[in-house]
């Protein structure tokens, strides 16, 4: 039962902005207005027109093969660097890494093509989007045979080129890093190198958005699935983790500036037993989503060109619905626009349900410069936040070491959860940060607890 005790503030509050920024509804909008289905159509048609991005096929060919298509793509990120004043630039990660994949050599080759926004004022945090520019057809160790791979996944990599596109004359706080990633379908082993790259690198990755089958809106069953996109997210335990967060990060910008198309959040790593590209990312502890058209085609994904039955099989340019995907980067490009203008999330100290009222108290640590905040809070078994609380209501005040506490009026702590977000000055909102779960009796057996304490047990 949600709480009589305050009014539930709607979303879309209004907030006091200053007046000598453009708002961030007024950029969003005017980014997303020059979003463009061709050219997303024309990049899906582009890469599949190479007959295979496997990472064992050729290299030594303008038209043919994953060499000429991270050349294409390379090309392609430069010429949006160009134009940029110099904000943006283009690099190649190459490395030989493990491949673990049967009938594969035990060392690939991979190549990531990597277009990095520098943030203005915090450039070492960072937001990724990509998506996987390799194919495979039904052989996965098959380097020759034609695998156009259009919705799988040049429709995610069309999406980061064209965010990028649409974004790279901007300029944001934080970083926005573009990239096309090889070897997705062998284990995932070029988003890999770059996870650990851009760990070992110092830089705070704050949110990745990894894109993948984000094109077919035909589902099997004949119905059009063209509405929305499903965001799974990674949580090691209970209902919240920075993944969720950035889920709900996408959500809140979804909602906000591309209402006319949903963002169902569903509460798994990804679908049924299988992975992607933000797998690598979650690894690295970094917030991590992926997004995918709601029913996947399943005679299209790792299946060679042939016909049964008079039935089509093979992931061709054809099934990459290039309206849907201007929506998918719609998100994409409002997600991180939101992100990268906000400061970063508070650091929630601590969470209490005060002993003489139900109001719930939060303590939290602001990110330098950052005055303003909004208060959200949830019924556990709810997905996403419902309820908001502002400034005026929460009363953030200063304790010892500039850290403020917050007051909930009405709401019990024991039964939601509550978290916190920043705000900009134009009126962008942080990811939400929300207080450590409760204590390691929500999460493990006292079985497991006495053998840990005795120091029998591993982590
Ligand atoms: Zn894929």
């Amino acid at each position: 039962m949600k709480s009589t005790a305050i009014v539930a503030v709607p979303f879309f509050v209004s907030v006091v902005l200053a007046q000598d920024a453009p708002t961030i509804q007024k950029v969003v909008a005017e980014v997303l207005g020059t979003i463009d289905p061709a050219r997303l159509d024309a990049t899906v048609r582009t890469l599949a027109g190479f007959g295979t991005r496997h990472v064992l096929s050729r290299t030594d060919s303008d038209t043919e093969g994953t060499g000429a298509a991270r050349k294409w793509l390379r090309a392609q990120y430069e010429a949006l660097a160009a134009v940029s004043g110099g904000r943006l630039s283009v690099a190649l990660q190459e490395e030989t890494v493990p491949c673990a994949r049967p009938n594969m050599p035990r060392q690939v080759p991979i190549v990531n093509v990597i277009a990095t926004l520098r943030g203005t004022t915090e450039p070492d945090r960072v937001y990724v989007v990509g998506g996987h520019y390799d194919s495979r057809n039904s052989v996965g160790e098959d380097g020759k045979g034609a695998a156009p791979g259009a919705v799988d996944d040049a429709s995610g990599t069309a999406v980061a080129l064209e965010a990028c596109r649409v974004l790279a004359t901007r300029s944001f706080p934080a970083t926005l890093v573009f990239v096309a990633y090889d070897g997705e379908e062998q284990g995932c082993i070029g988003s890999a190198a770059h996870a650990k790259a851009l760990a070992a690198s110092g830089v705070v990755v704050d949110g990745m958005i990894g894109c993948d089958i984000v094109g077919n809106t035909l589902g099997m069953d004949g119905a059009r699935y063209d509405k929305h996109l499903r965001c799974f997210s990674y949580a090691p335990s209970g209902n919240d983790s920075h993944g969720r967060s950035l889920a709900r990060a996408a959500t809140f910008a979804a909602r906000t500036h591309v209402p006319e198309f949903g963002v169902k959040l569903i509460q798994r790593g990804d679908r049924y037993g299988r992975g992607g590209d933000h797998r690598s990312f979650f690894d690295q502890g970094v917030p991590a989503v992926r997004f995918s058209e709601p029913r996947e085609d399943f005679s299209r994904q790792h299946q060679n060109l042939v016909e049964r039955d008079g039935k089509p099989y093979g992931d061709v340019p054809e099934f990459a619905d290039p309206a849907y995907m201007a929506n998918v980067t719609r998100v994409v490009v409002a997600t991180l626009c939101e992100l990268a203008s906000a400061p970063p999330p508070p650091r929630v100290v601590s969470a209490q349900l005060r002993r003489d009222r139900y109001d719930t108290e939060l303590v939290f640590e602001p990110p330098a410069g950052c005055e303003r905040f909004e208060f959200v809070w949830r019924e556990t078994t709810e997905p996403d936040w419902t309820h908001t609380i502002d400034m005026a209501t929460a009363k953030p005040r200063a304790t010892a070491s500039r850290r403020l506490l917050a007051t909930f009026p009405g709401v019990c702590l024991d039964d939601v959860v509550v978290g916190v977000r920043s705000v900009g000055a134009d009126g962008s909102r942080s990811r939400t940060a929300t207080p450590p779960e409760p204590d390691r009796f929500e999460q493990r057996p006292r079985a497991a607890r006495a053998a840990e304490d005795k120091g029998g047990q591993d982590k």
